[in-house]
């Protein structure tokens, strides 16, 4: 058996590649105050000064709700409370909301929140619909008497 061999190796194509055109090179503005600290622009200085600083707020422990905020610019400290606060239902088969805390459940309000099914027809001139939690029932009058 002859092995007939073609060597067929492709043209290697050399590829021209543009040199990246380097980006101008901006002059930056220096105004040598050399104090070792890290350079705010003056208009960031200002938002300091009134009191809009800029910074992560940090929970400071696990299940607690107390978050610190350190400034990136001036290092001023500031602290708040932030609730991860959600609603749900208190006990299965009931609607009664509570609304907690994810993180530390402090309770801060209840409500009722019915899942209503599709309404139906309970009589003449009459509607409902069953909820689909509870099981309780809310008709109301459909006949229109003006
Ligand atoms: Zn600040
Ligand atoms: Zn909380
Ligand atoms: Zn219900």
């Amino acid at each position: 058996m002859t092995q007939l061999h073609t060597d067929s190796k492709g043209t290697a194509e050399s590829i021209s590649a543009a040199p990246a055109a380097s980006a101008p090179s901006e002059d930056m503005q220096d105004t040598g105050q050399g104090e070792g600290r890290t350079r705010v622009p003056w208009y960031a200085a200002m938002l300091c000064r009134v009191g809009i600083h800029t910074g992560r707020w940090e929970y400071l422990a696990e299940g607690q709700c107390t978050q610190m905020r350190e400034c990136r610019r001036c290092a001023a400290t500031k602290v708040r409370t932030k609730h991860q606060r959600e609603w749900r239902y208190a006990r299965d088969g009931r609607c009664e909301q509570i609304r907690t805390c994810k993180r530390c459940n402090a309770v801060s309000g209840e409500r009722t929140k019915h899942q209503w099914g599709e309404n139906y027809t309970v009589a003449n001139w009459r509607e409902g619909h069953r909820c689909k939690r509870c099981g309780v029932v809310e008709t109301w009058d459909t006949s229109y008497d003006d």
